[in-house]
């Protein structure tokens, strides 16, 4: 009953001779939120971008829903990764919206190209999650007129149009301004109390506070200690993880001075 969404075992991953990820284990349960949290380069994006096949692991297990992803660093075959991508939704810091789509057909090109769902259908499902996170009324707009905060719900939106299993966020508000973090932020709340499963890449330490169960911490490709967000923000055990708390609290602290 509570199999893992996502496991991953003993996951390396090197880059042209370059070690970026050593022997990570790590597992997600149904419902659970995991924010990954480390300094630039410790190897996050690496991470989530291995989760659903956009970056080849050639160390290690993944599963996904307790399907094989990746068995001893060899991936599926095309057809059957294609089908296990689409239970991994994925939102980049950087939306990746397709420009010369509305917001609308942004949303029902997956489910109509991928998984053949009549238009009618579609627009249905992409006009409630529309809804869902507070746009109903850009369905028409075109990304480039939209704020950077507006682009991230739509992006959210497009990916929950899947019907993922599990949602991957990597650093969704590190590109905003600061005032567009908190509706994104909002949105991501609101689907963690629903139940959805996500893995967090984020800085925004208020966020991994109030909805993470597990917080991850990295630092040069491993992780270096996890647990809840009381225990690593409280009372780390890792001098690596309190000297990068101290950062990012010094950063947080200077931004909101300027
Ligand atoms: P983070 O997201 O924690 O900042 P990344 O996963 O992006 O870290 O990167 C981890 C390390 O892997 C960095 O040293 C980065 O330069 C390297 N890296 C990431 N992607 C590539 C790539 N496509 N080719 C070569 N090196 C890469
Ligand atoms: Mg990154």
């Amino acid at each position: 009953m509570n199999q893992p969404i996502i496991k991953l075992s003993g996951l390396g991953k090197s880059f042209s001779g370059n070690r970026i990820l050593h022997s990570i284990d790590l597992e997600v349960l149904p419902s659970q939120v995991i924010v990954v949290i480390g300094p630039s380069g410790s190897g996050k994006s690496t991470l989530l971008r291995c989760c659903n096949g956009l970056e080849v692991a050639e160390e290690g297990s993944i599963e996904i829903c307790a399907r094989k992803l990746l068995t001893n660093g060899n991936m599926l075959p095309d057809h059957d990764l294609n089908h296990l991508r689409e239970q991994v939704g994925m939102v980049f810091q950087s939306f990746n919206l397709f420009p010369h789509l509305s917001v609308l057909e942004n949303i029902t090109v997956g489910p109509r190209k991928i998984q053949g769902m009549d238009k009618q259908g579609a627009e249905e499902l992409a006009r409630a999650l529309l809804s869902k996170v507070g746009l109903s009324h850009k369905a028409d707009s075109m990304p480039a007129t939209l704020s950077g905060g507006q682009k991230q719900r739509v992006a959210i939106a497009r990916a929950l149009a899947m019907k993922p299993k599990v949602m991957l966020f990597d650093e969704p508000t590190s590109a905003l301004d600061p005032e567009l973090v908190g509706e994104v932020l909002q949105v991501m709340k609101a689907l963690a109390n629903e139940g959805m499963t996500m893995m967090v890449v984020t800085h925004e330490m208020g966020f991994a506070r109030e909805v993470a169960d597990i917080v991850v911490v990295m630092d040069h490709g491993r992780i270096v200690e996890s647990g809840p967000p009381d225990k690593i923000f409280v009372n780390p055990r890792e001098e690596r993880t309190r000297s990068f708390l101290q950062a990012v609290l010094t950063r947080n602290a200077q931004s909101s001075a300027a």
